[in-house]
């Protein structure tokens, strides 16, 4: 599969793919892809508005110490991607696609969701935003059923699994500074991610709890580097500092350590952020246990959303736990989900001859 083979866009679609180019030439990057959203959001294809003031409820608690709040959210909408009439009358999916055209069917014939060529063919509303990132093809989609207002997929051309490699955080720090920092990047490993075929991220321009929390206590401080573990709601490493290279490497040592330790069961969550001010490159790993992907009376996976501090509940038998849970029971929700093994043990390992 290569990008020749790709229908090109239809006259609408191209017509709008270059005003928003022509937008972040103007005015950025981030300022076209909220415009993408808008877009999206009224072309129906964005199931919901989630900036409308009843789209989504939300409560919050406040911890003691430095921990910052955790934001739970109810977001019924979500289970909209599973009404099949409602994603053919949006266009989020052809009634008549000629299943024998896509390109990386599964069992059911259903064509890989993330790959361009059968985005045009079967997704007729979505609009795509092409472009390089760590110098590969990647492409912005809007997420349909989203979690925050712009909440964007981030994909590779390649059709290529959902597995860790140290160009995911390339491409995730390219986009963050590509959006002056504007937006962070997620990453759910096999942990939290639906769709495991095709490698993909998310980006939100919400800034979520977990980015509020300091860089301390240091475990490793060098040249523009330094390595915490912050008190959290579940063990968290944070490298940050303004060479992206020793990020980028401390990172993916701490990551690989964490995934040989056990690579049947352990996994992770990433969050990426840039602040351009200073021009500090933030990595946050979360390191997962695949055994402990959801916290009881919870359905879905928890995903790097959820690890963040932002809890999404949307499924019918969730909204009684939603209602009550209190600020005794919330931190539980996370810290239901904390490795087996200790996380220190993969610590102890990668730190070594550091
Ligand atoms: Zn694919």
């Amino acid at each position: 599969m290569n990008q020749q083979q790709s229908l090109p866009p239809s006259a609408t679609h191209a017509r709008l793919l270059a005003e928003l180019q022509e937008l972040a030439r103007a005015r950025g990057l981030a300022a076209a892809m909220r415009a993408l959203f808008r877009q999206q959001v009224e072309a129906g294809f964005v199931l919901f508005d989630p900036a409308a003031a009843d789209a989504l409820v939300e409560r919050r608690f406040a911890a003691e110490g430095a921990l910052p709040p955790l934001r739970l959210q109810w977001n019924p909408q979500r289970e909209l991607r599973l009404d099949p009439q409602l994603l053919i009358e949006r266009g989020v999916i052809a009634a008549d696609v000629d299943q024998s055209l896509l390109v990386h069917r599964d069992e059911r014939g259903r064509g890989c969701f993330l790959c361009r060529h059968n985005i045009a063919l079967q997704a007729p509303a979505e609009v795509i935003y092409p472009l390089e990132l760590a110098g590969e093809p990647y492409f912005l989609g809007c997420n349909f059923a989203p979690i925050t207002d712009n909440h964007f997929t981030v994909i590779v051309e390649q059709h290529r699994p959902q597995r860790y490699h140290a160009g995911i955080l390339r491409a995730g720090f390219a986009l963050a500074v590509a959006t002056e920092g504007q937006f962070r990047v997620l990453y759910n490993a096999r942990a939290g991610a639906s769709i495991l075929g095709h490698e993909h991220q998310h980006a939100t321009d919400v800034r979520l709890p977990l980015e509020a929390v300091p860089a301390a206590p240091l475990l490793h401080q060098g040249a523009g580097l330094r390595i915490a573990q912050p008190t959290y709601y579940l063990p968290v490493w944070l490298v940050e500092g303004e060479r992206l290279e020793a990020v980028l490497q401390a990172g993916d040592r701490l990551i690989q350590a964490w995934l040989q330790l056990d690579p049947v069961h352990h996994s992770l969550n990433l969050l990426q952020s840039y602040d351009p001010a200073p021009g500090t490159f933030r990595l946050y790993v979360v390191p997962r246990d695949r055994r402990r992907l959801t916290a009881p009376g919870r359905q879905a996976a928890m995903g790097s959303f959820e690890t963040a501090g932002l809890v999404v509940f949307s499924h019918p038998e969730e909204r009684a736990l939603f209602d009550t849970v209190d600020a005794a029971s919330a931190p539980q929700l996370l810290a239901s989900i904390a490795p087996a093994l200790p996380p220190a043990q993969a610590l102890e390992r990668a730190m070594l001859d550091f």
